[in-house]
Order: structure tokens, then sequence, then C-alpha cells
């Protein structure tokens, strides 16, 4: 496995693959690598010649007060877990090389980033989709592979690629969880065990939704009332959202029918958590 630093050696490795045959897979993340990074590399590896993962924490998907100075950092574990992967090449750029003093140009995908992640940290998808932009030029993938555990996020940068016309194709992967069904996240690692239990209720929320709307209710009021119910009356538990939406668009729904997406967002003291379920009407 090669490891880059510089965008410089990216370049140039970049214009040697331009002689070889095969998909070149990309895998963006910000570290801390655990099992659902794992699994978007193993899809990865099996269907493209060369696999691509980058590694950088983008300061500019972080609001001001948002948790930057504390991300999970871990590099030379991340680096271990590419190469058992069988990761072809780690990119890692120092964020003042990225983004030097003098950078200027961000991207913004509108509609599909007004509302949940993008109502609760204003300037994030901004943030994704410029990292997304410099980094999807200088690796040129193929294939991009992301978790559908941010499913908001997947519609953004697919939204992109379509307005952009970029000759890419997006791999939606399957969110990954623990036992109880909590989705893997750097972030659960600063859970504390009575947080780590109250954690594993968003996925349950969910689950009841899926579950209610299996049984024929379709009134979403009362779909959200009984997945409410779940998190009980716990003061620490601070529900940012709970919504069922139309599957591309986000908007929020007042009749479940089609496909339908239930997103989650809960705060637990200073940790934010996200989860969805995409549910798929008889
Ligand atoms: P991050 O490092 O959190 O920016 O995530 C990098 C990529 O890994 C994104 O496409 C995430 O959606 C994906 N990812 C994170 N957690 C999971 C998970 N539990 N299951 C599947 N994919 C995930």
């Amino acid at each position: 496995m090669r490891v880059f630093h510089s965008v410089r050696n990216l370049h140039s490795w970049r214009t040697k693959q331009e002689l070889l045959e095969g998909p070149i897979g990309f895998v963006p993340t910000m570290g801390a690598l655990h099992d659902g990074h794992l699994s978007l590399m193993q899809r990865a590896r099996k269907q493209c010649r060369t696999v691509v993962v980058s590694v950088f924490v983008n300061p500019l998907q972080f609001g001001e007060t948002e948790d930057l100075g504390r991300y999970p950092r871990s590099f030379r574990a991340d680096r271990r877990l590419c190469r058992e992967a069988g990761v072809d090449l780690l990119f890692a750029p120092p964020p003042e090389e990225f983004y030097p003093a003098n950078f200027q140009t961000t991207v913004t995908v509108n509609r599909l980033t007004r509302r949940w992640e993008g109502e609760a940290r204003p300037t994030h998808f901004q943030g994704v989709t410029t990292v997304v932009t410099k980094l999807f030029g200088l690796v040129r993938p193929h294939l991009v592979y992301f978790g559908q555990k941010d499913y908001q996020q997947c519609l953004v940068v697919n939204q992109l690629i379509q307005d952009l016309n970029w000759d890419m194709r997006m791999i939606r992967c399957p969110t990954v969880r623990e036992s109880d069904g909590l989705a893997v996240s750097s972030r659960n690692r600063f859970l504390s065990a009575h947080q780590r239990v109250q954690a594993g209720l968003l996925s349950k929320a969910l689950r009841q939704g899926s579950d209610v709307i299996r049984t024929g209710i379709r009134n979403v009021r009362t779909i959200q009332s009984r997945m409410e119910k779940i998190f009980g009356s716990d003061p620490d538990v601070h529900l940012d959202y709970l919504a069922i939406c139309d599957s591309k668009s986000l908007e929020p729904l007042t009749q479940v029918g089609g496909t339908v997406v239930i997103l989650g967002a809960v705060r637990l003291g200073t940790i934010r958590l996200i989860d969805n379920l995409l549910v798929r009407c008889p």
C-alpha cells in the first residue's frame, strides 16, 4: 500500500493510472476507522482494480462550536487497517496543504441540504461538498463508496455528481451496526456506559417506526408518537428530530406511501448521533 500526504504525489500517481485498465474505487473518510468504514473498503476491493482511501478530518464540515478539536484521530491504526483491507493508496493530506491560507472556493448543493442535518449544522454540507469536490478531482475515481448511515449526505453527494455531470457512480453501502442495533460511529467511543444504553434507543425507535408502518398504519403523526415513546422521559436524551420523509427529496410526509426514509438525530450530552432506516411500504 502506498501512503501519500502531498497533493503533488497524488497528481503524478493519478496520471500514471491512465495507462492501466479497470475502475478506481474511492472511499473518503475522516479516519478513526471502524467496521463501517471497513465494509466500504471491502466492497470497493471486490469491485475495483485500484482502491483509494482518504483520511482527512475536514475542518470545513465542522461548525464553530462543534467537536473538530476532539474528533478522534488514529492514523497509525488507520494505516494498518487500510493495509490489511488491501487498499492500494491511502491519501492523508495535512489540512494546511489541502486548504492553504488563500483558499476561497466553496461548493453548495441547495434544496437537499436545507433540512435535517443541514438545519442542525448550517455549514456542514457545504464543507462536505467542497471537500469531496476537491478529493474527487484529485483521485478521479470511477466508483465512490458512501455509507447509508449518513443518508442525507449520500443524497447530497449524489446530487453533486449528477449536477456536475461527473462520470462517476456512487455505491451506497448498508449501515454496519453493533449487536443492539446502534450504528457504528467514530463518536461512539465518547459515550459513557449510561449514554451507550441510551444511544441504542435511536435504532430501536427507527425499527419501531418501521414495524408500525408494516402493521398498516400510514399516518405519520401516529407513527412518530409511537417512535418517540421509545425514548421515555429521560431528560438526558435530547431528540433533535425523528422524521418520516420521501426517500428522494427528504421532504417530510404526513401520510406514508412508497419508499420512505425515517431519519433520526439525538443528542446525549455533547455527543450527537444520527441514524436512518429505509422502509418500503407494501
Ligand atoms: P466518516 O469518517 O464518518 O466521514 O465516514 C466515512 C464514510 O463511512 C461515510 O460514507 C459514512 O457514511 C461511512 N460510514 C460511517 N459509519 C458507517 C457505518 N456504521 N456503516 C456504514 N458506513 C458508515
